[in-house]
This record gives C-alpha cells, sequence and structure tokens, in this order.
C-alpha cells in the first residue's frame, strides 16, 4: 500500500511542473533549492543571530564507543530558529521536495518507495550507520 500524501504530493508535482519540464531545468533546480536551504541557515545565523553556530575539533579519546562518539560529536548549533527563519527554511526545503520529487517523476521512480528503502537501510545499520 503506497502513502497517499506522499503519492498526491508526487502526482501534484507532476501536474505543476510545466516551465522547467527538461531534465537538465529538473537537475539544476534541484541543486539550486538545495543551495537555497543552505543560504536560508546560514542567513538565521549571519542576519537574523537567532542561531549560532560554535564549532571546534572534537576531541576522540582512542577507546571511545560508538556511543560515546555519538555524546562527542554536536551539531555546532546553539539556539533555535525563530519563526521567521523557521518559516523562510520551511520554504525552501518545499522547492527542494518538489523538485527531488520532479526528478522523481522523470525517472519513473515513486517517492513513497525511496522513503521506504532508505527506512529499511537506516532501520538495518541502526547506530552503525553514521556518516
Ligand atoms: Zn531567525
Amino acid at each position: 500500500m503506497k502513502d497517499l500524501l506522499i503519492d498526491h504530493f508526487q502526482e501534484t508535482v507532476n501536474e505543476l511542473l510545466i516551465r522547467h519540464k527538461s531534465i537538465l531545468d529538473v537537475l539544476s533546480k534541484l541543486n539550486e533549492a538545495s543551495a537555497r536551504v543552505h543560504r536560508a541557515t546560514v542567513k538565521a545565523v549571519t542576519q537574523c543571530g537567532c542561531l549560532k553556530i560554535d564549532a571546534k575539533k572534537p576531541i576522540i579519546p582512542e577507546d571511545a564507543t560508538i556511543l560515546q562518539l555519538k555524546e562527542i560529536f554536536d551539531t555546532h548549533l546553539k539556539g533555535e530558529l525563530c519563526p521567521n527563519c523557521k518559516d523562510t527554511i520551511e520554504k525552501e526545503m518545499g522547492r527542494l521536495l518538489f523538485y527531488l520529487t520532479a526528478l522523481c517523476n522523470h525517472l519513473d521512480i515513486n517517492l513513497y518507495d525511496v522513503f521506504i528503502k532508505e527506512q529499511k537501510a537506516l532501520d538495518t545499520l541502526n547506530i552503525f550507520n553514521f556518516t
């Protein structure tokens, strides 16, 4: 059984994608959308200030376990998104999803199947799947 929400989203993208229908446009717009998510996140730090980045090289003991590594590595983020930045980033993530879904449509890939395969991979790898 397919997920109705995701299938509906994929069908809507298929209906609305007219102007940038070429695979070349889809690939370049997907890249652009990714960069815009990146930029909106950076602006939350550099223009709004609701987020701060506090990064340094982690000190990793030679005998550290995988569970300890999870505690040692952090996001380097301090603070939390204000409603305005959150809204902007969500909109940019939506565009990213739109073009990822458009790529799925062009390649005859079901977006729900992508979610399921990735979830199964994560379930199998569990804690050992740290990237
Ligand atoms: Zn903000």
